[in-house]
């Protein structure tokens, strides 16, 4: 059973890649607690319904698959862990005619939901968004009369203040002129926005450089006007992702504006990525203080080197492990082909003997775990931008900014 992180990284990635013949692959997601009969009779359901799969291939598959899963769950006493499990089983044999089927049981990092699904993919997005750090960012709701701060992780809001006007009702009493009272609400409106500022100010200052960014929402033009008068320090105002309409100005409103931030903190996602990566490539260009190609930044990470990483989401790079029988000296090459690694012809730089290729294996995980360990920023860069594509062509899939030469 898996449980670390990067392990699960890795075996997403790893899972994402196969693809049945047919609907056999089985992804299987468990909630802790869940009851041992449920549990057994929901698989026995499922072996029985698969009897009716058209297909004598897929349906011995499905059935093979539903078997190893029973079997597995026996063998550890239907024991659920606290955050649940998760179980892939199937067929994962390119050849529609073989049949070769394999198990991974994951412990996930949260609370699994409860999921049954027979595909030809691995159903992956929540395990996915499990591993996946969440997003931390602002939100401010506001309109003329209340304004409410929060603080998202990920899924979850956490109000932190709350600032409501305290101007006159619109209906001014006899005996004050229209104008004194007019001057009343702009007084109150401008006690209020300093109030609401302050809050914000106290809320997101200190974390701004963990913060994605702040979206600000309300009805009406309210929320507008705050922004164009001056009550927040521009550096805070350059952290506004995006201004959304919502309904409402307390935890609904909230709510809504999360709704919207997803595609927002997406886009600035990808603008973030584009910006890194055109600032990677004049850099480069310059012969500035960057290093590219699996192999050297492979090198510079090991040295604590790197300062901020770019790598495109679907680099591969593989360590060859060399040893000398000879005089015992081994060595690491990394390369983005597992192929050409193991064609390598690689002489001992001690004593000229030719070298044997120990083990190869996947660097993704190490890359990352390296960059991590040293303080490295990383950003991911999807290749399916022009500049992620550009990343990809003219530097190896990865690039780094360096702390020193
Ligand atoms: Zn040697």
């Amino acid at each position: 059973m898996t449980t670390d992180i990067h392990h699960l990284k890795r075996l997403v990635r790893e899972l994402e890649k196969i693809r049945g013949t047919g609907t056999q692959l089985i992804s299987l997601y468990i909630p802790p607690g869940y009851p041992r009969g449920d549990l057994s009779s929901m698989l026995t359901d499922e072996y029985s319904k698969a009897g009716n799969i058209k297909s004598k291939q897929t349906r011995k598959n499905v059935q093979a698959a539903l078997q190893k899963i029973m079997v597995y769950l026996k063998s550890i006493d239907y024991k659920i862990p606290e955050t649940g499990l998760i179980i892939f089983c199937g067929n994962v044999s390119p050849d529609p005619g073989k049949s070769d089927i394999r198990l991974w049981a994951v412990v996930p990092p949260q609370p699994s939901p409860k999921i049954y699904r027979c595909d030809s993919t691995f159903y992956l997005d929540p395990l996915k968004a499990m591993v996946k750090p969440s997003d931390v960012y602002g939100i401010v709701v506001m309109d003329g009369k209340e304004g409410t701060v929060a603080l998202v992780k990920g899924n979850t809001y956490e109000v932190v203040g709350r600032v409501r006007s305290l101007a006159p009702g619109k209906h001014h009493k006899g005996g004050q002129s229209a104008r004194r009272f007019e001057r009343l609400i702009e007084q109150a409106e401008h006690e209020y926005h300093k109030k609401l500022a302050e809050v914000i100010k106290k809320a997101f200052w200190d974390i701004r450089h963990d913060l994605k960014g702040i979206i600000f929402g309300g009805p009406g033009p309210h929320k507008n006007e705050f922004l164009n008068a001056d009550y927040l320090p521009n550096e805070l105002k350059q952290k506004i992702l995006g201004v959304v309409d919502t309904g409402y100005t307390d935890e609904y409103g909230i709510r809504e504006a999360m709704e919207a931030a997803k595609d927002i903190l997406k886009d600035a996602e990808i603008m973030l990525q584009k910006k890194e990566v055109e600032r990677f490539i004049g850099e480069a260009v310059k012969g500035g203080l960057v290093s590219f190609g699996v192999r050297q930044v492979y090198e510079d990470l090991k040295l604590g080197k790197v300062e901020e990483l770019l790598i495109s989401e679907d680099l591969e790079a593989w360590k060859g492990t060399f040893v000398c029988d000879n005089c015992g000296h081994r060595m690491e090459i990394v390369d983005t082909s597992r192929e050409k690694i193991e064609s390598m012809e690689v002489r001992c730089p001690l004593c000229g003997s030719p070298m044997r290729l120990e083990s190869v294996e996947d660097a993704v995980e190490e890359i990352i775990q390296l960059a991590e360990d040293t303080g490295a920023k990383i950003i991911f860069v999807s290749p399916e931008t022009e500049e992620g594509l550009k990343l990809k062509k003219g530097f190896g899939g990865i690039g780094a900014f360096l702390r020193y030469r």
